[in-house]
């Protein structure tokens, strides 16, 4: 999968070439990721024009977006705003759609060159699948699409030669440590993380924490789900799932390491003992421009890091007895099948009842916990039976906590 990740990125056939755009389709545009993303466009006009803007909710700023950056698409999922979104631009040539099934049909289209799949949760599966089987290339920030159908989703990008580009900066990481290493075996990969912020914080302080705590990231700005899942660590347990399958690596070959600053983005250690390491101010900015830009990269006027300035790194083991929830997508990673996308979706429900204070943070990985026993394990699943484990867990996770 390395090899065909490197050989066929090559392939993405719009090259950023003097007058040459590259077409981006962004789906979930509204986000943190999305709104990041239009940074890095806005600010290289000449590589990059917007063709898709999707949102879900946020009307309002989705049709800023659109009279700002002028796409030929633009997509709102829920429907109840279409007629909204509709005369507001009115005046344009930009066409509206409406509802999930118009995501996944926009995503089927061919007037894009790439998408960058930024929806958050099971929510940006079906689009992405479509892109992969409409040939466009992939920037992928989505990361529950692998965690969900990682098998299906690397065979059909392998079968349709689309590459799929990391944005998740871990994986980003990784991804340009391998550039040039195409015939090197992988030993392993140690992703960081960051800790969060209850770091080296036990069980008898998190019961109490609420979501206006957890919420308060220490070093990344990012959207509230994947906010929560950086506090409980389940953040680091989806990312072993996404880079089981975006580098086909077996878990044994999966280490997490906690590095407090987030500097070193993770790392790669080779079968002669070498390990490449990719380092850099915690900044999303970067590996969305490397993804969106890949395989050159462009320059910029983000802030450097400054060894002089921030002069310790420090790395120690993750703690699994306090932060259960990475225990849990270890087992879900070690056993595979549909455990992961049982545990992805009780997650998702979760962590949306922690948002609205309807459970306490350590009941969040109970729910978990009990729905990936509850659900029936099918080890060989097919695109089907990932969504109906999906549904199954979902329910059963809402039941266990009253939605
Ligand atoms: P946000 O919550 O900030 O944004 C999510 C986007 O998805 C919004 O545009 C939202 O629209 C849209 N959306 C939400 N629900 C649906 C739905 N049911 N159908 C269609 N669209 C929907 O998330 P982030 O930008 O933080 O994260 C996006 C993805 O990137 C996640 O998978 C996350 O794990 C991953 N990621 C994020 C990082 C970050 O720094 N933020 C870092 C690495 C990975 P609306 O605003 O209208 O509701
Ligand atoms: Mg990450």
């Amino acid at each position: 999968m390395k090899e065909q990740l490197l050989n066929k990125s090559a392939a993405i056939n719009t090259p950023l070439a003097d007058g040459c755009t590259r077409r981006i389709a962004l789906f979930g545009s509204t986000g943190s990721i999305g709104r990041q993303a239009l940074e890095v466009i806005a600010g290289n006009s000449s590589l990059f024009s917007v063709e898709v803007l999707t949102a879900y909710n946020n009307e309002e700023l989705l049709i800023e977006q659109a009279l700002r950056f002028n796409p030929n698409i633009v997509v709102i999922g829920d429907e109840k705003k279409y007629q909204k979104v509709k005369e507001a631009l009115s005046a344009t040539e930009i066409k509206v759609f409406a509802g999930e099934k118009a995501l996944e049909e926009v995503a089927s289209m061919d007037c894009y060159d790439l998408m960058l799949a930024a929806i958050v949760g099971y929510a940006g599966l079906r689009p992405v699948l479509r892109a992969i089987g409409n040939g466009k290339s992939v920037a992928l920030a989505n990361k529950e699409t692998l965690v969900v159908a990682g098998d299906i989703i690397m065979r059909k990008a392998v079968e349709n030669r689309v590459p799929v580009i990391p944005v998740d900066s871990e994986h980003s990481a990784i991804f340009q440590c391998l550039v040039g290493e195409m015939r090197n075996k992988i030993e392993k990969i140690i992703l960081t993380a960051s800790g969060g912020p209850f770091l080296g914080r036990k069980p008898n302080y998190l019961v109490n924490v609420k979501r206006e705590h957890a919420l308060q990231h220490p070093n990344w700005n990012m959207g509230a789900k994947i906010t929560i899942d950086s506090a409980t660590l389940m953040n680091k347990g989806l990312e072993m799932i996404e880079a089981r399958w975006l580098f086909n690596l077996n878990p044994e070959q999966i280490q997490v390491v906690i590095h407090p600053q987030s500097i070193i983005h993770s790392m790669v250690q080779f079968e002669d003992g070498s390990i490449k390491a990719q380092m850099g101010l915690p900044d999303m900015k970067l590996p969305i421009q490397y993804a969106l830009a890949f395989p050159r990269r462009i320059p910029n006027t983000f802030p450097r890091y400054d060894f002089k300035k921030y002069n310790t790194l420090t790395f120690e083991e993750p703690d699994l007895r306090t932060f259960r929830n990475l225990g849990l997508a270890m087992d879900a990673l070690n056993k595979g099948g549909n455990l992961p996308a049982v545990m992805n979706a009780a997650n998702e429900i979760a962590v949306y009842a922690f948002l609205r204070n309807r459970v306490n943070f350590l009941d969040m990985t109970d729910v978990i916990e009990k729905t990936m026993h509850k659900v029936s394990f099918i080890p060989s699943p097919t695109l089907e039976e990932y969504f109906e484990s999906d549904g199954m867990a979902r329910n059963y996770a809402a039941d266990l906590i009253k939605l």
